[in-house]
């Protein structure tokens, strides 16, 4: 007994049938005597849907409006399960993100949760009610409703599980757990029954959406004892935690991430400083880089490439058209026909030959690679955006056998 938080995504609350299984879970939890705070997403596709219908308005929205609009979606499901509940003769009550004191910093769209003022939540509980907080918002300074970014509730839940120093945080999904590689796409992924806060957060930054990468710093950083679980079923799901994993792999998993643009300057000019100029101006409009590589230099040319995201790629070339000069640079390409394919593993650190392996693997289905990048657990390499699939696959055989 103690403070749970249960947090449901998107397809654990899509319809009434569902609502009525998450409110199950949540009155059992309540009535083996916890404290229960439940964090909730918006049903289904409404999150999409809603992005689609500000798309039809046409105009160029503010992100302060779009903020305003895709946090009614949490706040439909919010109400409906607090129905539910009530309907079954529970205490309960809830409350938007604001309500809950989740503050957060400005960055519409993507606004990080600066605390969380938690005197409401602890009334509430002290009432013995069941507490419905809607993930992916909070609110800033100004008073204006903010969002997390996709995927967002799982990190509202870890903040609640961390301010109210809750016993553990459940994350339940449509999948049992997280495996070896997205279970929808490779039939023989393994469920993984512990992965270390490291890894995890690899995989989640490298595109495994099972849980949000934000959610998994906030749980390492606040030793937050953090579960996965299937809404649908009650296996056993995986404990997310600090230390190392104890499964005996090479590597924990597998995975890709689409959001990927590769830009590539032709002919800088090879003298110092240059770097510097064109990653600070990057940074300045706050383009987020991943992968870089520098050709070495022929005579006074060398070449630079790197990554971003799809949605930074107009500015970023933006930025570098307006300063080619700078850079004495000749040309500017960019290739969005592209793919992230990443393993990530605590075992590489002691092993020899995990990158030989991957690239192997990708040998094997006859798939280039165009660009590498590796650090103590995690090896990611860009490719041909249509071989992403069967490259998570091919080496996800190559490491994991059934
Ligand atoms: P929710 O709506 O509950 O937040 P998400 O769609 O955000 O659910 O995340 C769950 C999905 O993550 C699964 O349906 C699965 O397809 C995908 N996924 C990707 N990689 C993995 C992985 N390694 N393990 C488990 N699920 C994964
Ligand atoms: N509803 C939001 C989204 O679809 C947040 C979430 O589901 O975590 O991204
Ligand atoms: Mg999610």
């Amino acid at each position: 007994m103690g403070i749970v938080v249960q947090k449901f995504g998107g397809t654990s609350v899509a319809n009434t049938e569902r609502i009525r299984n998450v409110a199950n879970i949540v009155t059992d939890a309540y009535k083996a005597g916890n404290d229960v705070v439940v964090v909730v997403s918006a049903q289904g596709d409404t999150t999409d849907d809603l992005i689609e219908k500000a798309k039809e308005i046409g105009a160029k929205t503010s992100k302060r409006e779009m903020d305003v609009l895709l946090s009614t979606g949490e706040q439909i499901s919010m109400s409906l399960l607090a129905m539910e509940i009530q309907g079954r003769g529970y205490p309960v009550i809830s409350l938007t993100g604001w309500q809950a004191g989740i503050i957060t910093n400005s960055s519409y769209g993507e606004a990080r949760i600066k605390r969380i003022e938690s005197e409401r939540l602890m009334r509430e509980l002290d009432r013995h009610n069941i507490v419905i907080v809607a993930g992916f918002q909070g609110i800033n300074k100004y008073d204006d409703i903010t969002t997390l970014g996709r995927g967002g509730s799982d990190t509202s839940a870890v903040a609640l599980a961390a301010a109210l120093k809750a016993d553990v945080c459940q994350i339940y999904t449509d999948v049992d757990g997280v495996y070896s590689a997205d279970p929808r796409k490779v039939k023989n992924a393994r469920k993984l029954s512990v992965i270390s806060y490291d890894e995890m957060l690899e995989l989640a930054t490298c595109g495994a959406q099972v849980l949000h990468n934000r959610s998994v710093e906030m749980a390492k950083k606040y030793n937050v004892k953090l579960q996965v679980l299937s809404s649908l079923t009650r296996a056993e799901g995986t404990e997310v935690r600090g230390g190392i994993s104890v499964e005996k792999m090479l590597i924990s998993g597998v995975t890709k991430d689409n959001d990927v643009a590769r830009i590539s300057i032709v002919g800088v000019d090879n003298e110092p400083g240059v770097a510097f100029k064109l990653f600070s101006l990057l940074a300045q409009k706050g383009v987020n880089v991943d992968i870089i590589l520098q050709s070495v230099g022929r005579g006074s040319k060398k070449d630079i490439s790197f990554t971003t995201t799809l949605s930074s790629l107009d500015t970023a070339l933006e930025v570098i058209n307006a300063h080619m000069s700078l850079f004495g640079a000749a040309e500017v390409i960019s290739d969005t026909s592209v793919a992230k394919v990443s393993i990530v593993g605590a075992g590489m650190i002691n092993n020899t030959g995990v990158a030989a392996k991957m690239f192997e693997a990708l040998y094997d289905a006859n798939i280039n690679i165009q660009m590498i990048s590796t650090s103590e657990i995690k090896i990611s390499v860009l490719i041909d955006k249509n071989m992403a699939d069967l490259a998570v696959s091919t080496i996800h055989s190559k490491f994991i056998q059934d």
